[in-house]
């Protein structure tokens, strides 16, 4: 890389780097070096991956997964006065549904992203394209009930854990317990001083963290992000549950990963497993090119989100783009674009705010150019577009 302008570098860092960054240096865009030791050497720790499906739960679990497994495992870490990591990583707006017996998905026919549970009026509603069916109360493979899922957050992963593990100083970290300015800190200090035998929390505790005395670590539901209405859910889900994985045996004691999932074939949880971006590269990327529906590094992405107070203007104004696209694309573009919606925005109101977007995608990046630069000279307040959008959430 570098070269241009000021002949400055660049160096991006990551155990865990997407997609498209592997696709750059597999394309030669940029040039890759690999640091194949872990610092301080020692070694990855194994994982060990639980079917939620099928793996015995503990008898008063209730609604909380949690299994013999990973009971046996805490229970024995806190024995040995040895630390605890427990992820939930809960994002508790896309409520999806899933067959419990053998963890099938309903996901769009045309954007292979999980369908969402909507109550008013009951439908299964596709957040990228506005695909809507009814809500079927079996399993389309296996013919058993299916059921909603929604699952725990951290608060009740909290309450559930002091009442197992009466004797643990339990600290919960999200976004409710940190949102005041030393908050962060301070609760990392107190596990670094072992003052904190159960660390749990969401995505915020998966990085950088360094504490010798943590021996195991448990992501008790791999899926909550799994099946969000998101192309990159998969990855996202790789990389969370790979950095987590990775808190666990940092000293010479050692160290164990317990991974909770109804998917346990599933690539992300398999090459997660496997402590390899490689392995989870070679099994996504076909995922994203035809027959799939196509996704990046393999095409290019522009998001339009129209967000208004009022319900119907956002609806109309996201209309009123996806109407402008069809006729750019027709009429300019010699059908260069595969124009996605409108749909609701997976989160549908933010900050009092509706939400609705438009997804634009082209294996020709100029198209897309073309498509930004005209609507930016027409720009209007209520419309955001956003390019090689990081999250379609
Ligand atoms: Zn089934
Ligand atoms: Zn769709």
């Amino acid at each position: 890389g570098g070269g241009g302008g000021g002949g400055a570098r660049v160096i991006l860092g990551s155990a865990t780097p997407s997609l498209e960054t592997l696709h750059l240096a597999a394309t030669g865009k940029i040039a890759r070096f690999e640091l194949p030791g872990r610092v301080g050497a020692w070694p990855l720790p194994p994982v060990e991956v639980i079917d939620l499906r099928t793996a015995p739960r503990v008898a008063d679990a209730r609604g909380v997964p949690w299994t013999e497994s990973l009971d046996d495992a805490v229970r024995g870490a806190l024995g040995r006065g040895e630390q605890v990591i427990l992820l939930l990583n809960r994002r508790g707006f896309a409520t999806y549904l899933q067959c419990p017996s053998c963890g099938d998905v309903r996901d769009c026919p045309q954007c292979a992203i999980a369908l969402t549970v909507h109550q008013t009026p009951p439908a299964l509603r596709c957040h990228y394209c506005g695909h809507e069916e009814p809500i079927p109360t079996t399993c389309r493979v296996c013919g058993k009930a299916t059921q909603r899922m929604r699952g725990l957050g951290t608060q009740q992963l909290e309450h559930f854990t002091a009442l197992r593990f009466p004797e643990a100083r339990i600290a919960r970290m999200d976004l409710d317990t940190t949102s005041t300015k030393w908050a962060h800190h301070r609760i990392l200090e107190r596990v670094a001083q072992g003052k904190v035998d159960i660390l749990l929390g969401t995505q915020m505790i998966a990085k950088g963290l360094d504490f010798p005395n943590v021996t195991v670590v448990g992501v008790v539901d791999a899926d909550t992000g799994l099946h969000l209405p998101d192309f990159r859910a998969a990855e996202r889900t790789f990389q969370l549950v790979a950095q987590v994985a990775g808190r666990a045996g940092r000293g010479p004691k050692g160290g164990r990963v317990y991974v909770q999932t109804r998917a346990p074939e599933h690539h992300a949880i398999r090459a997660a497993a496997a402590h390899s971006v490689a392995e989870f590269a070679v099994h996504e990327l076909p995922l994203r090119a035809p027959p799939n529906p196509s996704y990046p590094p393999w095409v290019g992405l522009v998001r339009f989100v129209a967000a208004h107070e009022d319900a119907i203007a956002a609806q109309e104004a996201a209309e009123r783009v996806a109407a402008w696209l069809a006729r750019a694309n027709a009429e300019r573009l010699g059908g260069a674009l595969t124009v996605l919606g409108p749909a609701p925005c997976p989160i549908e109101r933010l900050k009092g705010r509706w939400r609705w977007h438009v997804l634009v995608k082209a294996s020709e990046p100029r198209a897309l150019g073309r498509v930004v630069r005209a609507w930016g000279a027409r720009a209007r307040a209520v419309v955001v577009v956003d390019r090689d959008p990081v999250t379609l959430l």
